[in-house]
């Protein structure tokens, strides 16, 4: 029996990115662990990934063309299916033009090629709309950029040099769970590890001090935290003095945002402000760390912006295992271009930009010029994973949108497909990953041969061009040639044999250690110049959320709903259909606080209606103490059916925008909860 290891890389929505060894025997992958050579994730995967072949060989797996029908969907060959989309698209863009085809796609593959690359050459030739915005990411960049220069955050690795390590609205422990031992090895050298948060997770439960302030208030605690250092002169005047601008405008904006005011509005005593400011201040190598979870406010952006500010002030940017770890994706621009593949030249001309957040409003806009006559998805399952979920429903289920997925699972969006093009998983496909939570870029060697008719993205998006009847040779590369192009000075080779190369960057990286921001004359910016200009608020500034307990909405919808990422066996919306996952975690439910589920009649256990002017979902009531009063979580993941049919938790979610970027709002959603039934 032929038995090879392949090195792989996972392409999950996740900061971890793990290196992979697949045992493939006879051309059948029978086994997948972790690449203990990989030096970040060390030789571990996570219970979702632990199972992948089972996903690989799903008998649920889709293999191939699928054509809806009046009785459902019907097997067709990739010619008849790809005639069909062809036909239909040219008919779109010669009576609407191109910007009538939407894009959706989000990070369900991560990876140069298999998540945006031919795409972008295709979809420019025929002159769609663009896909702007993002779902996470695109506000905690532009936030952090603001006040940094560059968005480039402290590598998370770090972590182990320091003294104390607050981890900010993130749940290392199941969403990052690869840099847990970092921070563990940082307790074990006496660090005291903080979590703040306003849901009770499992990282909450392992730190030394958990802080739970009200949804969206955390920039209040950030205000009131500078306005301690400055008053207490927490302060690096030198660091300040040489690598900042705004400093006296800054402490002069935080004078009256005192503990009180903060403990007002965060729901926190004063008394613990003043407790978490001193031991930042007193810190020597204090490292904040948070991931996206926080850009889900309307004051997402503006969330990164004031967190970028602390380290600047106490210059704990000077030391191993100081600053502020967020994101490290945007280094890996030390090694990729990113830009390789984009051929604007391509393009007829200007094209409209959709943000992909109001993709669902828009498809219901009858005002909307062009109107959306088609949507291509892939990457991703919208209907479960978008805020205002109900309007994606509604909107993919007109009958004059023609709707093109390409998948691996009838998942709740490819339902609502028109024509479903048949996707290969990881192990079947070629691709070189990036990673935001760590500097190490990961090599996916295709283990085995495509399942059936799958095949990569970039395959489908050579075989659309070539049935549209294009003929531009940039819409045909292969894939060798467009990682060779995108990352021109990399021993691809090399990459390849060793499954993962770190980035060019020093082993103790310390990016701001001696100024180097992207500021005015590469200072770091208290006060935003661009922003000054452009009468956005020029200083951190607290805002209240828009949906929030002051708003109208609050006396019909008093509880801030939260939609938290809490299933060890889930990855957003992926696996939560297969065997041993979705069953394993139970049923979705409606957490919700004792006093709160008092005050409706409401005992553990007792059906629930969780209810907006979004929509409703009828759930089992968990009475917790995980939530504070006033706040209720539902969790993130489940599909309709899990639901029974309701849809998943997003049919009640907000998606109002963010403050700059283009995120969306989604954890800023104020609902009701009555007993039902
Ligand atoms: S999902 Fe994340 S933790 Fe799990 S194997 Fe993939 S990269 Fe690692």
């Amino acid at each position: 029996m032929a038995s090879t290891s392949v090195l792989g890389t996972c392409h999950h929505d996740c900061p971890d990115t793990c290196g992979w060894v697949a045992t493939v025997e006879d051309g059948i992958a029978v086994k997948l662990r972790g690449n203990a050579e990989h030096t970040y994730s060390q030789g571990e995967l996570c219970p979702k990934v632990n199972r992948f072949i089972d996903r690989v060989y799903s008998p649920d797996r889709i293999l191939t063309p699928l054509i809806k029908s009046s009785g459902g969907f019907e097997a067709a060959s990739w010619d008849d299916a790809l005639a069909l989309v062809a036909e239909r698209w040219h008919a779109t863009i010669d009576t609407y033009g191109g910007e009538a085809i939407a894009l959706w796609w989000d990070a369900g593959t991560q990876g140069l090629l298999q998540e945006s690359s031919l795409d972008k050459r295709l979809f420019a030739k025929m002159g769609t709309s663009r896909k702007t915005g993002g779902v996470c990411g695109v506000a905690a960049g532009w936030g952090a950029v603001v006040t940094d220069g560059t968005g480039k955050g402290a590598d998370p690795a770090n972590v182990v040099h320091s003294d104390l390590v607050v981890l900010w609205a993130t749940n290392t422990r199941l969403t990052n769970r690869h840099l847990w031992p970092f921070v563990e090895k940082a307790r074990a050298n006496g660090a005291t590890i903080v979590v703040i948060d306003p849901l009770r997770t499992i990282t909450a439960e392992s730190a030394d001090w958990f802080i739970q302030p009200r949804p969206g208030t955390d920039v209040a605690l950030m205000l009131a935290m500078m306005h301690v250092l400055i008053r207490d002169d927490h302060l690096d005047h030198d660091y300040i003095e040489r690598y900042t601008t705004g400093f006296d405008q800054l402490a002069a904006h935080v004078a009256e945002c005192t503990p009180e005011w903060a403990g007002a509005i965060c729901g926190l005593d004063p008394a613990e402000i003043e407790r978490l400011a001193a031991a930042y201040g007193q810190a020597k190598a204090a490292m904040l760390r948070t991931l996206i979870g926080a850009e889900h406010h309307s004051g997402g952006a503006m969330f990164f912006r004031a967190l970028g500010c602390l380290p600047l002030l106490t210059g704990s940017w000077r030391e191993p295992g100081g600053g502020l770890a967020r994101s490290v994706g945007s280094w890996a621009d030390s090694m990729i271009d990113f830009g390789a593949f984009d051929a604007p030249h391509l393009a007829p001309g200007p094209r409209r930009g959709i943000n992909m957040n109001h993709l669902g409003r828009m498809l219901n806009d009858p005002d909307l010029d062009p109107p959306i006559k088609s949507v291509m998805a892939w990457n991703g399952n919208p209907v479960v994973t978008q805020p205002n979920a109900n309007a994606w429903r509604t909107g993919l289920a007109r009958d004059d949108v023609f709707v093109v997925v390409s998948e691996q699972f009838m998942t709740d969006t490819a339902a609502f497909a028109d024509v479903i093009f048949p996707a290969t998983t990881q192990l079947e496909q070629v691709d070189v990953v990036p990673s935001w939570g760590h500097l190490y870029v990961g090599w996916n060697e295709p283990a085995i041969a495509p399942q059936g008719g799958a095949v990569p993205n970039t395959e489908l998006w050579r075989r659309l061009a070539r049935a549209m009847g294009y003929t531009e040779p940039e819409l045909f590369e292969s894939d060798r040639d467009l990682l060779a192009s995108a990352m021109p000075d990399v021993d691809l080779a090399e990459l390849r044999r060793r499954g993962f190369m770190r980035l060019p960057l020093p082993d103790d990286h310390l990016p701001y250690a001696e100024g180097g921001f992207g500021g005015v004359d590469g200072r770091a910016e208290f006060v935003s110049t661009a922003f000054a200009a452009d009468g956005v608020p020029a200083l951190p500034t607290f805002t209240p959320p828009i949906e929030g307990p002051n708003s109208d909405l609050a006396e019909r919808f008093p509880l801030a709903l939260l939609s938290p990422k809490q299933h060890t066996r889930f990855l957003n919306s992926s696996y939560t259909h297969l065997p041993k996952h979705g069953p394993a975690e139970g049923g979705p439910f409606c957490e919700i606080h004792a006093d709160d589920a008092a005050a409706r009649g409401i005992a553990e256990g007792d059906p629930v209606r969780v209810y907006n002017d979004r929509g409703s979902l009828d759930l089992p009531a968990r009475l917790s103490e995980r939530v504070r009063p006033g706040v209720v979580a539902v969790p993130f993941g489940w599909w309709s059916a899990d639901h029974a049919g309701q849809g998943g938790v997003n049919v009640l979610t907000n998606d109002g925008l963010t403050d700059w970027g283009g995120g969306v709002a989604y954890s800023e959603t104020l609902v009701e909860v009555a007993a039902a039934g």
